[in-house]
């Protein structure tokens, strides 16, 4: 479970969204003809976020565009699905191939089975960002796009995009950038004086841009963008028919009707933050990942992965079975996200963790003493599940197991 926004402050925010949803919750951009306004709000969501990240007109007006769609998972798909089309035309690709650091999200695993696209996961460098030069031997003249994450999920790593986009552009094919976690965080930790490298639509060769407006921009569950360099790539996306006998049917996203509502809250968040909001939102939440990394590092037993660029700080053991310290955390009411290569967890840090700092640390020194008095598994945790994260189990099986499992719970 993860929520960006905690405390008192969420009462008022979550009330402004659920006022936005109430009125619009019949609302559906589909016809746009009738429900005008929240095509406008896409449309102001839309340049509102492309304003962040290096369109330097107004998206309306300017060449970058996008849609909002359900989520990351839908942005990332629409990108993958829109420069596989975008590549056809261009080059005639029709076996399409696409390469992504190891550390990327399961979504473009998701895009390869769903469109039919060969898909290489390149192992990461030694800082645990994506290896330039391991992708570059993966291109071949099917590579339809590569991709970086600005930051990724599992480590919180910035790729680094621009020698991505040298890459691309010299081969010429698509980058697609993963702002789905930063996008609301790192202009404007750039702007606090935090150094990070380019990561957006200002790096040549960038195409396309996913980034959640249902994370850190502190919008309703079901709210991201999908951005594009310019529409000649982003035409890809749409879905025209002409011969339907149900006449002229045009749709730019995955689902055909779609929640008016969300667009309205997902709105309405975004003004009611603004971008003093999530200027000052950023100060904390990067001030409480500075000062977690630095109580890590003060645990001899601990390791951080990398140097985490902003507030995602994933962490391991040299001596102790991580997943067992995890269990430890578990029951004293942390849930932290469970990793392989290397085994570690980590922490995403939000405003929730702004007052509870000191808590969370104190908690894992004691988490870590008591697996290291209590060697080998104690019972009652997962550990012994992600302890055979090294051997993952067969895919099959996983399927299978969820099936039953959601299956039971009904
Ligand atoms: C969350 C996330 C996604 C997927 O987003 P969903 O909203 O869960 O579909 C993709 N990439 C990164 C880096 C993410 O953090």
């Amino acid at each position: 479970m993860l929520c960006y926004i905690g405390g008192s402050e969420s009462e008022g925010h979550f009330s402004v969204i659920n006022e936005a949803y109430t009125m619009f919750s019949h609302t559906n951009p589909l016809h746009q003809d009738v429900f005008q306004s929240v095509v406008r709000f896409e449309g102001e969501v839309v340049a509102m976020t492309a304003a962040l990240l290096g369109s330097k007109e107004k998206a309306c007006g300017g060449e970058i565009c996008g849609n909002m769609t359900s989520g990351g998972t839908e942005s990332i798909l629409l990108a993958v699905k829109s420069s596989r089309d975008y590549m056809k035309t261009k080059k005639g690709i029709t076996k399409p191939e696409m390469i992504i650091p190891e550390s990327a999200h399961s979504a473009y695993d998701k895009a390869a089975q769903y469109f039919n696209i060969k898909l290489w996961r390149v192992p990461v460098n030694k800082e645990y960002q994506a290896d330039v030069k391991a992708i570059r031997r993966f291109i071949n003249k099917n590579t339809i796009l590569i991709v970086g994450s600005a930051p990724g999920f599992p480590h919180g790593i910035i790729d680094p995009i621009e020698e991505l986009g040298e890459l691309a552009l010299s081969f010429g094919v698509c980058l697609h950038v993963d702002l789905c976690l930063g996008g609301f965080v790192l202009p404007f930790a750039r702007k606090l004086g935090y150094p990070i490298p380019p990561f957006d639509f200002s790096v040549e060769g960038v195409t396309s841009i996913s980034v959640d407006v249902h994370k850190y921009g502190l919008a309703p569950k079901g709210t991201s963008v999908v951005l594009y360099r310019n529409h000649t790539i982003r035409k890809n996306q749409f879905v025209a028919v002409t011969e339907w006998s149900g006449g002229l049917y045009v749709s730019p996203t995955i689902a055909g009707s779609r929640p008016g509502g969300l667009i309205a809250g997902a709105w309405a968040a975004m003004m009611a933050v603004g971008q003093e909001g999530y200027l000052e939102n950023t100060r904390k939440i990067m001030e409480v990942s500075k000062s977690l990394q630095r109580g890590i590092k003060d645990i001899p037993e601990l390791f951080i992965i990398g140097r985490p660029d902003m507030t995602i700080v994933a962490f391991g053991s040299n001596d102790l079975d991580i997943f067992e310290i995890n269990d430890q955390m578990s029951s004293r009411g942390w849930h932290l996200n469970a990793l392989q290569r290397p085994n570690s967890i980590h922490i995403c840090v939000t405003l929730q963790h702004v007052p509870v700092v000191e808590d969370f640390l104190r908690d894992l020194r004691e988490s870590v003493q008591t697996v290291k008095k209590n060697p080998g598994p104690i019972s009652g945790g997962l550990a012994p599940i992600y302890g055979a994260a090294g051997r993952m189990p067969d895919r099959g099986m996983v399927q299978d197991l969820l099936v039953n499992f959601m299956d039971s719970s009904c």
